[in-house]
Order: C-alpha cells, then sequence, then structure tokens
C-alpha cells in the first residue's frame, strides 16, 4: 500500500476550540499581531514549535504512573540512566531538567575566553551558553545548507576543510571541543551524514579535540542516513544510532525533541574527570546526581520515549507527514527550504511575498495571514527575530533570510489536520499580492519577538 497511516490509534483526545475568521481577527488585533501574544486555547493547529509538545504514549503514561520519587537512586533513575547508556553507549549520564542546562554545564567547565567553538550550526541556547562563557560559536555548515532552493541529501553537514582551517590557524589549545548538530536545527532540520560524523570525528580527534554531538533530533537523522546514505538501508535504526555516538566523546540532549517526552534531557561523557566536575556543578543549579531537576515520573517517560522515537513506523510516519506538508505546498508553488527536513517545514516569505520588503517584515505578514485565515500558529525566523540596528546610523540591518518555521508537534496531528493545514496555505497563496506587510509600534531591546506589537501597513 503506498498510504502511509498513523502507526498509532487515539486513546485520550484534547479538543480544539474552533473560532471563526472574525473572532480571529479580533484576537490578531488585541495581541498587537503578535502570535506568541495569543493564548494556545485561540490556535487551531499550533505549529510554533516541536519542543516539548510531543503526544505521549499510552506506555509512557503508565511508566510516569510507576514513577519512583525518591531524592536519591530512585528506580526511575535507574530506568532512565540505562535507556540512555543503552541508546548512546556512553559511560557517565547526567540528566538536566533542559537541554540548555547540559550546555551551561558542559560549556562552563570546558570553555575559557577567547576560545572558539566550531558546529555545523549553533542552535541560539547553544551559541548563547559558549558566549556567555567569553568563547567564540562558529558556524561551518557546508555552503549548501545555507542555500534555500539547492537540494542536497544532508545538508546539515560541516565543511571539514573549513574545520582544518580553523583548527590551523587557531591552534587546538583554543577549541576546547568541536560539536555536530543532528539534525541541524537552525539550518531547516537537515541531516547530517554518518560519513561526516566520521569525518569530523577523524578531523577533531587527530588534533586531540573532543567531539560532542547535540542530539535533539538522534532518531530523526538516523532515520534520513538509512533512507539515503550508501550502505544503510538494511541497518535497524537502534544500531545506526549506535554508530553515530560511537565517533562522539559525548553529547548534550533536549528530551523534550526525540525524546517524545514534555520537558528533559541530559549530558553525556566517555571522561570520568570531567563527570565528576559536572556532578558537582548540577547539584548547585540542577539537583542531586540521580534526578537533575526532574521528578522521578519525568526520567520514566523519558526512558520510554527515547525507544519508541527509534521505531521505524514511528520515523516513517514522521518524516512522511513533514515532507506530505512541505511537497504540497511546493508543487502549487510556494517557495520553501528544500528538501523538507524532518520536524519542520520553512516558507521563503521574501520570495512569497517579494511586494513587502523585509524592513516591512514579510515573514511577520504571512504568519498573521496563516491565523487569520485558518488559526494555524507560526513562527517567523527573519527580520522580527534577528534584525540589528547599525550602532553607527540607527537604521534597522534585515535579516538574511525572512522564513516562516512550521515544526511539527510529535504524534499530535493527524494527516487531515495536515491536509488542512496545506488548503489554508494555498488559499493564503491565491491572494498573495493583497497581504500588508506591517510595522513594530513596541518593542523590548532584546528578543524583541516574544513581546513586540505591530500594526499592518495599509495597502498603497
Ligand atoms: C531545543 C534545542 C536545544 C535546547 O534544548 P531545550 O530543552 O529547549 O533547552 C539545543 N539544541 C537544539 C538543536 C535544539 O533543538
Amino acid at each position: 500500500m503506498k498510504t502511509i497511516i498513523e502507526p498509532f490509534k487515539i486513546k485520550v483526545v484534547e479538543s480544539i476550540r474552533m473560532t471563526t475568521q472574525e473572532e480571529r481577527e479580533a484576537l490578531l488585533q488585541s495581541a498587537g499581531y503578535n502570535l506568541f501574544l495569543v493564548s494556545a486555547e485561540d490556535v487551531l493547529i499550533d505549529l510554533l514549535t516541536d519542543s516539548g509538545t510531543a503526544a505521549m504514549s499510552s506506555r509512557q503514561w503508565a511508566a510516569v504512573m510507576d514513577g519512583d520519587e525518591a531524592y536519591a537512586g530512585s528506580r526511575s533513575w535507574f530506568h532512565f540512566e540505562a535507556a540512555v547508556r543503552e541508546v548512546f553507549g556512553f559511560a557517565h549520564i547526567i540528566p538536566t531538567h533542559q537541554g540548555r542546562a547540559a550546555e551551561r554545564i558542559l560549556f562552563s567547565l570546558t570553555c575559557s575566553p577567547g576560545d572558539i567553538v566550531p558546529n555545523n550550526t549553533h542552535f541560539d541556547t547553544t551559541r548563547a551558553n559558549i558566549e556567555h562563557c567569553g568563547a567564540q560559536a562558529i558556524d561551518l555548515v557546508i555552503p549548501e545548507g545555507k542555500e534555500p532552493a539547492t537540494v542536497h541529501p544532508f545538508k546539515g553537514n560541516m565543511d571539514t576543510e573549513a574545520l582544518e582551517g580553523i583548527i590551523r590557524i587557531h591552534g587546538k589549545d583554543k577549541i576546547p571541543l568541536v560539536m555536530l548538530t543532528i539534525t541541524n536545527n537552525s539550518g531547516g532540520g537537515q541531516p547530517v551524514s554518518m560519513r561526516n560524523i566520521r569525518d569530523v570525528s577523524g578531523i577533531a580527534h587527530t588534533y586531540g579535540i573532543p567531539l560532542y554531538i547535540d542530539a535533539c533530533r538522534f532518531a530523526e537523522n538516523a532515520y534520513f542516513i538509512k533512507l539515503r546514505e550508501p550502505g544503510y538501508a538494511a541497518r535497524s535504526i537502534p544500531d545506526i544510532v549506535r554508530e553515530m555516538f560511537s565517533h562522539a566523546d559525548g553529547c548534550t540532549m533536549s528530551a523534550k525533541k526525540d525524546g517524545l517526552a514534555n520537558i528533559g534531557g541530559f549530558l553525556c561523557t566517555r571522561n570520568a574527570g570531567l563527570a565528576e566536575q559536572e556532578k558537582e556543578l548540577l547539584i548547585l543549579t540542577e539537583g542531586f546526581p540521580t534526578y537533575g531537576g526532574l521528578a522521578g515520573r519525568d526520567l520514566d517517560a523519558i526512558a520510554v520515549g527515547l525507544r519508541e522515537a527509534m521505531h521505524e513506523d514511528y520515523l516513517n510516519y514522521r518524516i512522511a507527514s513533514t515532507s506530505y506538508l512541505g511537497s504540497h505546498i511546493a508543487e502549487r508553488g510556494v517557495p520553501i527550504v528544500q528538501p523538507p527536513g524532518g520536524h519542520a517545514i520553512y516558507i521563503d516569505a521574501k520570495a512569497m511575498l517579494p511586494h513587502i520588503p523585509p524592513g516591512r517584515y514579510p515573514g511577520q505578514a504571512l504568519c498573521c495571514e496563516l491565523y487569520r485565515s485558518g488559526g494555524i500558529r507560526s513562527v517567523e525566523i527573519g527580520s522580527v527575530m534577528f534584525g540589528r540596528r547599525d550602532p553607527d546610523t540607527g537604521e534597522e540591518i534585515p535579516a538574511p533570510m525572512e522564513l516562516v518555521r512550521l515544526a511539527i508537534p510529535r504524534r499530535v496531528y493527524t494527516q487531515s489536520h495536515i491536509d488542512y493545514v496545506v488548503e489554508v496555505i494555498l488559499e493564503v497563496l491565491d491572494r498573495k499580492d493583497t497581504i500588508p506587510g506591517y510595522r513594530i509600534t513596541h518593542q523590548a531591546s532584546f528578543l524583541r519577538h516574544f513581546t513586540a506589537r505591530f500594526e499592518p501597513i495599509g495597502m498603497a
């Protein structure tokens, strides 16, 4: 059969409150045309993020019920530790409340002012935690990874020549670790090949530098390797995952992604001395090393979720459903980042709405229109999020790209929800020339996208 069905039945449902276009127009207005300020209750299909929004399985909920809340050495901790060790193969495992807590602990022990950390593309919390230590975060994704329309099977790969160049210029002592983010979230959820992981590891190790993997979407990345890389078609996902991590010295992880959990994370290493120091810091800010800021029930949910995320039927549905959305809008002329990544589709709003200049925020305009038209919440990744003021002229410098991200929560929406999203996007496409640009009426001095207020600018 060629129809791919959701590989689950639905045991519990959560109602969606239906709204009309008139209601949404009023809601948009009172939220200052910023979807971060709209209540989730007023959203029909919420594609704001895939982080912490997964639907847990009945097995995960059963594990939650069985969670052991003992402060030290709880049963849940041993389940969690065994699962993480089985999946990733690291000796030392440190639980944290989110991925960024793992990052903070790792970088504050390894990075000094003036150091350099190369990555394919740093996720924003990763970059911020490195910079907070006075070190520099450098992005070395291959050139194809920066071109939205270019199709490449592993657009998340690191440019290995550029990596060698950086090590030679700055010297290995300035580079405490090399990182690889799989999949490359900030670069469109694009995968990294096994060959690239092996090559990057080889280069780093030649210079005695450890390689850490930002493991958030490890299972989606492994599935792309199975589908696209010669020699992996017959290998199981757990086997591919073990090989991926065999090349690394440690990892950071947000269990809110491929942990299929609503909260949690961890930090792993093979270095016993470093693990001791990490546990000391953990106690300071997160908690005792057998719970690290999580409830026992969360540890149990993650232990089950990590294994479920590697089921091939699940991954087949997951990747097919994301690419179904992407290909159905792309074939009708909506410009998207190609090829579709694992967890999200990115619409190129600059190309779709050429009549709106970057200074009038085409991404924001499209986000508002998708909400007004169909109650869909997406997020602008463009000049609202990344625009900067020129320190001399005070003029705004636009971001390099004006994207709208549609992130797909795991196991939450069915094919008819996705069909609806396609229909709304195509309806907006049909009348794209009538969509107005926006101006900012209120903004904070940093991270303005969370709280800014806007108003539409009347069409001339
Ligand atoms: C989400 C994410 C993080 C941070 O994890 P949190 O759990 O949100 O703190 C780090 N790296 C990548 C690639 C992510 O997607």
